[in-house]
C-alpha cells in the first residue's frame, strides 16, 4: 500500500510508469516457523489508527454508463477512478471513498485527500455520480461528494470543469450552491447559505480544506462573486 501511495504522490498521471521502482521491498513480518500461522491482524484494531490509503485506477466507459459519452471532453482513458480512505462524519474511518478525475490530476488530489483526511475533515459519503445515474441533484441531495460528470456547468451552455474531472465538489450539503439572490435549490440544506455555520464539513474562507486545495493550485467556488459554489473546487478556480 505504501508504494501504491508514493507512486500517486509524484501526480505524473501516467499510473504505470512506476515499473521497477522500490520493487524489493522486504516483507514486514517474516513468516513465522509455525505452519498454522498465528493471525495476528486484529479485525478489531482501533479506527483511529487506520492510515489513509489511496489506488489510482483506471476507468472504462463500461464504468461510467451515465457520466460519460460520446462528445465528452475528456476520453475514459483520460480519467481515473481514486479509491481511497476518509473520515466520515461519523468519526470513523472509511475505506471505500470512489472519486473519478482526469488522470492528469489524481496524484496532486490524493495528496489533498491524504491531507483532509490526517486533519479529519469529515466527509458525509464519496460515490461516482453513476451511482446516482448521472444526476448531479440526485448526487447533492444525497450529501455525496464527487468529481468527474461529463455536464454543462449550472445555468451555462457550456461544459463545467467536472466533465474535464478537474472539479470536485466536497460535501454538497454543507457547502451548497448559493444563487446570487441566496436561493438554495436543496431545502434540507438551505440553512447552509449562512456560512457563519460552523457544523462539520462546513468550508470557511482561508480554512486549512481551501489551503490543501490551494496548495495544488486549485481554486474555491466560495470566493466567486455573485453566485457562490461553496463545495466546488477546480483546477482553474472556475
Ligand atoms: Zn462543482
Amino acid at each position: 500500500m505504501f508504494i501504491t501511495v508514493s507512486a500517486a504522490a509524484t501526480g505524473c498521471g501516467n499510473g504505470s510508469d512506476n515499473g521497477g521502482k522500490s520493487g524489493s521491498a522486504t516483507p514486514a513480518t517474516p513468516p513465522t516457523a509455525t505452519g498454522t500461522a498465528t493471525r495476528s491482524e486484529k479485525p478489531s484494531a482501533k479506527p483511529t489508527s487506520q492510515k489513509f490509503q489511496a489506488q489510482i485506477k483506471k476507468v472504462a466507459a463500461g464504468d461510467l454508463k451515465y457520466s460519460w459519452h460520446q462528445g465528452c471532453p475528456v476520453a475514459p482513458s483520460g480519467l481515473r477512478m481514486i479509491q481511497m480512505t476518509y473520515w466520515g462524519m461519523d468519526k470513523k474511518p472509511h475505506a471505500n471513498g470512489q472519486l473519478v478525475v482526469n488522470a492528469k490530476a489524481a496524484g496532486d488530489l490524493v495528496t489533498v485527500f491524504r491531507k483532509l483526511y490526517d486533519m479529519r475533515y469529515p466527509i458525509e459519503r464519496m460515490e461516482p455520480v453513476d451511482k446516482y445515474k448521472g444526476s448531479d441533484f440526485a448526487s447533492i441531495e444525497a450529501g455525496n461528494t464527487s468529481a468527474f460528470n461529463c455536464r454543462n456547468a449550472t445555468g451555462s451552455s457550456s461544459f463545467s470543469q467536472h466533465a474535464f474531472g478537474l472539479a470536485v465538489d466536497l460535501n454538497t450539503c454543507q457547502n451548497p450552491y448559493v444563487y446570487a439572490d441566496g436561493h438554495v435549490a436543496h431545502k434540507n440544506c438551505a440553512k447552509y447559505a449562512n456560512r457563519k455555520n460552523r457544523d462539520p464539513g462546513v468550508i470557511h474562507a482561508g480554512d486549512r480544506v481551501v489551503k490543501a486545495f490551494a496548495s495544488i493550485g486549485w481554486g474555491w467556488g466560495g470566493e466567486w462573486s455573485g453566485a457562490r459554489d461553496y463545495q466546488h473546487f477546480s483546477s482553474n478556480g472556475r
